[in-house]
């Protein structure tokens, strides 16, 4: 089936190609349809924010539509970045969002702990989640919306080149490596996105399976 990807962004089209062409999937950007629809993420959740995407982008090509919207939940800041990850403190760059982030008092000063709580080891940890919500939405108005979180913890510092956004400091401790350390393959295998993918699989098969009856 072809389905059209509500971004610009190619990291995203990347990692969701790698598993959906698996269940016959064909996603393409929506520039690749000659379509930049601008969608303001007014919503407050991931599921709002990716339903608004897709709807908006299916509305204007008239074929299926996928959206992801996705960010990192710190617990020291209460949940933030969240839906602000992509736009957080008005920063242009992964990098100024990264320094952004680091530089929160509250993230400091957990992360001060977690280095005093876990003395002797050179990482601390702000215990957060990265988030991933896909959402599907057809010309036939049926919607699929599917959620996959990954926890972690956030370096006080930057490790590796891999991924993007805040990836070189979203650490996986029972990896031992950041998001930036694996591999792609290995990012796809555990991420926030593959965990909402493999959600979402598992109703799209659901749906085809009762569609079959
Ligand atoms: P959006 O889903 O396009 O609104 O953007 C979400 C933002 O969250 C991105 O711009 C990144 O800063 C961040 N983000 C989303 N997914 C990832 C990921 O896989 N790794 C690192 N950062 C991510």
């Amino acid at each position: 089936m072809k389905v059209i990807l509500a971004s610009q962004n190619q990291h995203k089209l990347v990692e969701l190609s790698a598993i959906l062409s698996q269940l016959g999937f064909e996603i393409a950007l929506e520039s690749e349809y000659g379509l930049h629809v601008d969608v303001d993420e007014t919503g407050t959740t991931f599921e709002e924010n990716s339903l608004l995407k897709a709807e908006a982008v299916m509305k204007a090509s008239g074929l299926p539509v996928l959206a992801d919207d996705s960010g990192l939940m710190v617990d020291s800041l209460d949940g933030a970045p969240g839906v602000y990850s992509a736009r957080y403190g008005h920063k242009n760059s992964d990098a100024e969002r990264i320094g952004y982030l680091l530089s929160k008092p509250t993230v400091i000063l957990q992360l001060h702990r977690d280095l005093y709580k876990f003395s002797g080891k050179s990482i601390g940890g702000s215990f957060k989640n990265s988030d991933n919500v896909i959402a599907e939405e057809r010309p036939d108005g049926r919607k699929i919306v599917a959620r996959g979180e990954c926890p972690g913890e956030i370096l006080f510092a930057p490790q590796g080149t891999g991924g993007f956004g805040y990836d070189p400091v979203f650490f996986l401790p029972e990896l031992g490596k950041t998001y930036a350390e694996l591999t792609p393959a290995e990012k796809n295998a555990i991420s926030h996105r593959a965990r909402a993918l493999q959600a979402f699989c598992r109703i799209y098969q659901e749906e085809l399976e009762h569609d079959d009856k």
